[in-house]
């Protein structure tokens, strides 16, 4: 078995710094590692050599000081190393990368293709599928367990509120999530006996016309980045001043920014779902993602700014939306902005399949010629939408958080990058531009269920799929519900042990709020690991987030850069989470969260 796993050195994201002046990302003296999640996946490939007798050829496309990242992958105990390497490759976006690697992997040749879920400098998740659909194989993404036998592999995937077991047969691409195994490390020693060792050099023009690579041949362009770290109050107080008063001063602080009422009291603005607008020329479509027989909400955020961009611009909204019976769906997309409904029925896509909706939206695409499309940034619009972009050849922007109209009508989609400091406005220099949306950025449109949309039906012919679904493990929908939770409360070590979440729930309840954690407590099993925030886990983006016994550890903390208000309670003071947040309370957590629902539960009468 010839195993490749493709790698990507990144900086250490939490040693970068933002140069307001120049508006550029300081990397200089900035340290670089490879990709957590591919080291992962590298170690997994080592292994299976082991067991199985598989080579093991590690890739890389990047400058030269990206040889070390391939000294390193050999160190830990890779056969080979090849550097893709020249100018030329240089400015690539997703599209232009894969492209590149998959030339290479048709040269290198291969049986399995493994990459890490994401990385982390870019976060775009969209390499792996591209690449996969370049070389036409199937791919499971997300994976956090692989059983193999021989040619077929049963693999685990992780989803937004549990896990699917997926079975198929080599050639094929697997992205690797963090708990696949722990990273092997290379010694000094390791490295040292390797040091002699060649990197095999794939240059540009080996791969062919050499327009296709770098800059040059990518469909989308980044414009000036801008720095967003949102300025926060840090406002701390002493639980030892008197927790009574404490407490409810920070209570009334929280209320005058919106707790009990509305939260975007000043940025409110209603948007219309209006009438029925008729342009098919300038369609913004989006990818409507059904959960647990529902529209899961991202979908009607979507179709919010689906609605106000074909108001700006004189053009239509469209809902593509694909499953078994979707048709009942129809009214309430409708009533949310959708002027054009297109449905994709049959039994057969009940269950979300790469294959069968990758065809399926393009088709779609290339048929009707939408000028936008957007799906859902969530563990399914991540595995899809950079599939449908390389059937089609278009440019795909991932996990966006907002979308505006530049003054030439160009769509601008605003991507966070290394850890959401940074937002790099996008554009696509080919239609339709594409994006990722992330769940929670974006509001919707007030329904009106008067609407009545067009009903346009898609002729669903191939539902076949070379990765068969075996099951899924539902373990907590609450991972789905912190999407577009307006209160999320982050538990930390700090709260002691899983016999203490009864009394976190108590504060959800009251608050109406969502539990989230950071990793150290998913790892020890207090919490589904669908709930973890942070680096490796999720981004969220609620109104409040509160703190509990978090220490504030940056790989956490990226994932909480866009709450609106963030509240600490922790009873170190010197715990990095007061230096990040807008409101804290220096204390025992248990203490103020009691006296915290007691408040909260006088005033409401509960
Ligand atoms: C590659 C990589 C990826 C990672 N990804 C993530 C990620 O996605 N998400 C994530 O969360 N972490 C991630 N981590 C781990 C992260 O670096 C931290 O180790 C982790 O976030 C710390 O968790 P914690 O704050 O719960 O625990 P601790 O560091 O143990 O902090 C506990 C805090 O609770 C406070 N405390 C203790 N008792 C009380 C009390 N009675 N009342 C109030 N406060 C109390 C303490 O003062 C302390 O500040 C990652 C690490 C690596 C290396």
């Amino acid at each position: 078995m010839k195993i490749v796993v493709c790698i990507k050195q990144v900086p250490y994201i939490d040693q970068l710094k933002f140069d307001h002046d120049t508006k550029r990302v300081i990397r200089e003296g900035v340290e670089s590692e490879i990709n957590p999640f591919d080291k992962r996946a590298l170690t997994h490939a080592i292994q299976l050599k082991k067991e199985v007798g598989a080579e093991t050829i590690v890739v890389t496309m990047g400058p030269p000081q990206a040889a070390s990242a391939l000294r390193e992958a050999l160190a830990m105990g890779a056969d080979r190393a090849v550097h893709l390497l020249g100018r030329e490759f240089a400015g690539a976006d997703t599209l232009a990368t894969a492209r590149a690697l998959a030339k290479a992997l048709g040269r290198i040749g291969f049986d399995m293709v493994l990459c890490g879920k994401y990385a982390t400098d870019a976060e775009t998740a969209q390499v792996p599928p591209m690449l996969a659909e370049m070389l036409d194989i199937p791919q499971v993404t997300g994976v956090t367990k692989i059983e193999w036998d021989r040619n077929t592999f049963v693999a685990t995937r992780e989803v937004d509120d549990g896990f699917e077991t997926w079975r198929g047969e080599l050639p094929a691409l697997m992205t690797v999530a963090e708990r696949l195994c722990k990273p092997l490390r290379a010694t000094p020693e390791d490295l040292q006996r390797v040091a002699e060792l060649p990197i095999e050099i794939i240059q540009p023009a080996q791969l062919g016309d050499i327009s296709q690579f770098g800059l040059q041949g990518s469909p989308t362009w980044v414009e000036a980045i801008e720095s967003i770290e949102p300025p926060r109050k840090k406002i701390i107080r002493q639980a030892s001043d008197g927790i009574e008063r404490v407490v409810r001063e920070t209570l009334d602080n929280l209320k005058r920014e919106g707790l009990g009422g509305d939260w975007r009291l000043e940025t409110h603005q209603k948007i219309l779902a209006g009438n029925i607008r008729n342009n098919f020329a300038k369609s913004f479509w989006v990818v409507a993602e059904v959960i647990e027989n529902e529209i899961r909400p991202v979908t009607f955020e979507m179709l919010g700014r689906a609605v106000q961009l074909a108001d700006e611009s004189g053009g239509e909204v469209g809902a593509l939306v694909i499953g078994e019976n979707v048709k009942r769906f129809a009214s309430d997309l409708a009533a949310h902005g959708a002027d054009k409904i297109y449905l994709a029925e049959h039994s057969a896509l009940k269950q979300y399949a790469t294959d069968s909706y990758t065809r399926i939206v393009s088709n779609a695409i290339a048929q009707y010629k939408p000028f936008a499309v957007f799906l859902a940034s969530t563990a399914n619009g991540r595995d899809l939408a950079p599939r449908v972009a390389a059937k089609l050849n278009i440019g795909l922007t991932g996990d966006v958080i907002g979308l505006n109209l530049d003054t030439q009508g160009n769509l601008v989609q605003l991507k966070p990058a290394f850890g959401g400091n940074i937002v790099a406005p996008i554009l696509s220099k080919i239609l339709p531009a594409m994006a990722t949306v992330r769940p929670g950025m974006l509001e919707r449109a007030q329904p009106n269920p008067n609407r009545v949309a067009a009903l346009i039906e898609i002729p669903v012919k191939d539902v076949s799929s070379r990765v068969q679904f075996v099951s899924s493990e539902r373990v907590t929908d609450e991972g789905v519900h912190l999407d577009d939770a307006e209160i999320i409360i982050g538990v930390g070590m700090g709260i002691g042990g899983p016999e203490n979440i009864p009394q976190v729930e108590e504060l959800c309840r009251a608050l109406d709020g969502h539990i989230g954690a950071t990793r150290k407590v998913v790892d020890n099993g207090w919490l589904p690991r669908q709930l973890q925030i942070g680096l490796t886990g999720r981004s969220v983006s609620p109104h409040l987030y509160i703190a509990l016994g978090v220490r504030g550890a940056f790989n956490h903390t990226v994932g909480i850069q866009r709450a609106g208000i963030i509240l600490a309670i922790n009873n170190n003071p010197d715990a990095d989470i007061f230096k990040q947040c807008d409101y804290g309370i220096v204390g025992d957590w248990q203490q103020v969260v009691s006296e915290m629902v007691k408040q909260v539960r006088m005033e409401t009468g509960d």
